[in-house]
């Protein structure tokens, strides 16, 4: 038997493979081929060898399907956004210069810089609510940017494709409805993007890729090229969307494209004093849910901060036996039944699900959350749910969001897998019916569940914990974000939940927002009355 040590072996394999590659393109291979087509059409491989950076303005678009008033309508809009990207044309530095003048959820003007260079980042200027005049690049953000980026320049993935064959896969031709096409594959950022090319112009159609999903499970991101015209020598696609099945999630509309253009001072610098170590766990949280964060980081809401740690989850009690589970820009709540726990608002994401969980446990180790109840389908709102549901709990809906909970229950997970889809966990969904309210009663404590007459999300769920004389509010108002008069849309929301409780006659003394903080129901008697000079 021949000994040989696993180091040797592996450096005796690698070294077979490296030179077996070698050969194989010095014979040129079908995927080198096929690269080389492509790298043709778009203006030669020689001319793409020598870019080395593009600069970009252009129109952005976003879709955001899961915040329309009801599942399935009419997805909210986020435009007015303008960008000026200068690309590196290296996969990994990027300046972009943002203009937001955004009416959704907020109306709010925002002109920022953000540099991506290697691991590191900056935002310059302020771009949310935090009024942060710059801070470094959350990591979260560097990926979905980086990952968004490279799918949006088919450029880029085919300089990609240039400098390293080895991660390059040739699957083929197959027909589709129209063109017969082939499909490259690139390997990058733990996944396969795939570029499909017309085999009659030779030019990318689309990029497809998986990235996951909270709501809709694996998701497939389709990029699609359109209007291509010459800039510098160089086919560049005027137009590029993003589609999943046939939902648009994204629209740009290029207007100018330069390449190799002059640089006095390095656009990629990062400030030193901005420059803070990447972390991978929340790199990893940003490449998977790419696109939604994406789309969410245009809205205002600061949506990149990490609230998938321990540090984030605070437990804070706000009644005998009501916990406010708080994190930085949404926070659940909690309530103590005799033998059982009801939470309110599974927010954000699965990573927070699994980073709230623990705090309970320890908090109430011989009590189990026997029922989730999202206020609102809304993606931030009810997004962690499929977590509460593998650990055990009951999906509680109204009748209109039945189907779209169920959907979310049944949602195929496999390229990303989540603990639901895992544990094959019996997913019990309740519907609570239209009409009367719906009351957890243990004996000693009455929860009422309130469907709110209301624009925001018809039939959004308030809870009123009767002793407390408290209410659980997601979006119609959020205690201490605003001061009156309160901003439009959100002013609206306000007004319908005020005349709605104005029909109850109920007695409340508190409001405990899933945005903002807590506050009492006076303060929100007098916010809506300000605003719309309505007498008391
Ligand atoms: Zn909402």
């Amino acid at each position: 038997m021949l000994l040989i040590s696993k180091k040797t072996l592996y450096r005796n394999l690698l070294g077979g493979v490296l030179s077996l590659s070698a050969v194989a393109s010095a014979l040129a291979d079908p995927a080198s081929d096929a690269v080389a087509q492509v790298a043709a059409a778009l203006g030669g491989a020689d001319r793409l060898e020598q870019l080395h950076n593009q600069v970009v303005s252009a129109r952005f678009t976003g879709y955001a399907p899961l915040e329309a008033p009801t599942p399935g309508g009419t997805p909210e809009k986020i435009d007015g956004v303008n960008y000026q990207m200068t690309l590196a044309l290296d996969g990994s530095r990027y300046r972009t210069q943002w203009q937001l003048a955004i009416d959704f959820p907020l109306q709010a003007s925002y002109d920022f810089s953000e540099i991506i260079n290697g691991d590191h980042g900056a935002v310059l200027g302020v771009d949310n609510l935090l009024q942060v005049p710059q801070a470094p690049m959350q990591a979260i953000r560097l990926a979905a940017r980086k990952m968004e980026y490279l799918v949006t320049s088919p450029v880029e993935i085919v300089k990609a494709m240039l400098a390293a064959p080895a991660t390059v896969t040739l699957h083929g031709s197959r027909e589709t409805r129209k063109q017969n096409v082939s499909v490259l594959g690139l390997r990058k950022y733990g996944r396969e993007i795939l570029l499909w090319v017309d085999n009659a112009s030779h030019l990318p159609l689309q990029a497809t890729y998986w990235d996951a999903n909270p709501s809709y499970g694996d998701m497939e991101i389709t990029t699609r090229y359109a209007d291509w015209l010459p800039a510098d020598g160089i086919m560049q696609p005027m137009r590029i969307e993003q589609v999943n099945r046939d939902q648009l999630l994204v629209h740009i509309e290029v207007q100018t494209v330069n390449f190799n253009v002059t640089f006095i001072r390095d656009p990629f610098a990062v400030p030193a004093e901005l420059s803070v170590p990447l972390d991978e766990k929340l790199f990893n949280i940003g490449l998977k849910y790419s696109n939604w964060f994406h789309r969410f980081l245009l809205v205002g809401i600061p949506f990149d901060l990490d609230q998938f740690a321990p540090e984030s989850v605070f437990l804070q009690p706000v009644g005998q036996g009501v916990f406010y589970l708080r994190g930085y820009t949404h926070h659940s709540l909690i309530v103590e039944m005799a033998d059982y726990l009801l939470l309110f608002d599974p927010v954000l994401l699965e990573e927070r699900t699994q980073a709230v969980l623990p705090v309970i446990k320890r908090q109430w180790p011989n009590k189990k959350i026997r029922y989730v109840i999202p206020t609102h389908f809304h993606v931030d709102h009810s997004a962690g749910v499929r977590g509460y549901v593998a650990d055990g709990a009951s999906l509680v809906s109204t009748q209109a969001d039945r189907k779209f909970y169920r959907d979310v229950l049944d949602a195929r997970h496999v390229v990303y897998p989540d603990l639901l889809s895992l544990l094959d966990a019996d997913a019990r969904l309740l519907t609570i019916a239209d009409g009367a309210d719906y009351v957890f009663d243990d004996g000693q404590r009455r929860v009422r569940l309130l469907q709110i007459d209301n624009r925001h999300a018809p039939g959004l769920i308030v809870p009123y914990i009767e002793d407390e004389k408290m209410l659980f509010v997601s979006d119609l108002f959020s205690p201490g974000l605003f001061s009156a008069p309160l901003p439009p849309q959100f002013s609206f929301w306000a007004l319908d939940l005020y005349n709605d409780l104005l029909t109850r006659g109920l007695d409340i003394r508190t409001l405990v927002g899933a945005h903002g903080g807590v506050g009492s129901y006076q303060e929100f008697l007098d916010a809506v009355r300000a605003t719309f000079a309505l007498a008391p």
